[in-house]
């Protein structure tokens, strides 16, 4: 292989993505895997995530499962500790795990928003401490938040996602103030408009998707797969030195007004 390839090499590498069973998750788990590296499923449910790995080792990919709820703190000390030991060591950790929900401010529900910071912003939290104290006991690491372009820009009805998206960002930030120096490099990416299931709400609106198009600079909705060259971008050694950035991967939305 050409050697500036090589720095985009996953290979000997193992990255755990949450909330991979489906959606973007899914996509970053087989993009990581497509170059070269072992993937960690993540789901809440372990009929699902051996129904989904069982797919991808069918495809010819090296993967392992882990069944924890990334709200749950001893369900996820218990699953990294136990890749750790009977898998292997976490290379690469991607914060994928998300949720939406969608109300007028002045109406939200106060447990969504709870659910919204649990998940979002918790859990996050959590699977990165875990995940940490073992990268940081061997000097080295990638640790990957998936943002959004809510990360920087507000939108009618969903306030408090945008919050959590927005904390994302600065996490990141934080997580590279503290963890640089040590040999972690943490950084985000931020999505634009993908069709998933956490969209299937304004996928099905025709007037929602015509003002996409329209507002997006790349004239579309995003597909996950597009997603996966930032990914192996920033969990390879192609991005050593960059740390504690936010990376739009949004056809340009947040560039144009
Ligand atoms: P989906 O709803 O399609 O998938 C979300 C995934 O997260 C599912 O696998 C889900 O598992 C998992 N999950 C939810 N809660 C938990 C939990 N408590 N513990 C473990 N896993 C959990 O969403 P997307 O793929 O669209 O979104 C993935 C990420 O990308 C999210 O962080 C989202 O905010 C972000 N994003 C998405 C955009 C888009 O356009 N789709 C745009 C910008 C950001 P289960 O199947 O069990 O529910």
């Amino acid at each position: 292989m050409d050697e500036t390839l090589t720095l985009f090499s996953l290979q000997g590498k193992r990255a755990l993505i949450t909330g991979s069973g489906r959606g973007i998750g899914l996509a970053l788990a087989r993009g990581l895997a497509g170059a070269g590296a072992a993937i960690i499923i993540n789901d809440r449910n372990e009929r699902k995530a051996a129904a989904v790995a069982a797919g991808l080792r069918d495809e010819g990919f090296d993967v392992g499962i882990a069944v924890f709820d990334v709200t749950d703190r001893e369900q996820v000390i218990a699953a990294i500790g136990r890749i750790e030991k009977d898998i292997g060591a976490i290379d690469i950790l991607v914060n994928n795990a998300g949720i939406q929900r969608r109300a007028p401010l002045e109406s939200f529900d106060e447990r969504d928003w709870n659910d919204l910071l649990r998940v979002n912003l918790d859990g996050v939290f959590q699977v990165s401490q875990a995940v940490a104290r073992h990268m940081l006991a061997r000097g080295r690491g990638k640790i990957i938040n998936i943002g959004s372009v809510q990360s920087e820009l507000a939108r009618p009805g969903i306030a408090p996602y945008a919050a959590t998206k927005g904390a994302i960002r600065m996490l990141t930030k934080g997580m590279c103030a503290e963890w640089a120096r040590r040999g972690i490099q943490t950084n985000a990416i931020a999505p634009g408009y993908f069709e998933t299931d956490l969209n299937r709400a304004l996928v099905d609106d025709p007037a929602f998707s015509e003002w996409l198009c329209k507002r997006t600079p790349a004239g579309r909705w995003g597909r996950v797969e597009e997603l996966c060259g930032a990914a192996v971008f920033l969990a390879s050694p192609a991005s050593d030195f960059v740390n504690g950035q936010t990376l739009f991967v949004d056809g340009g939305l947040t560039s144009v007004v």
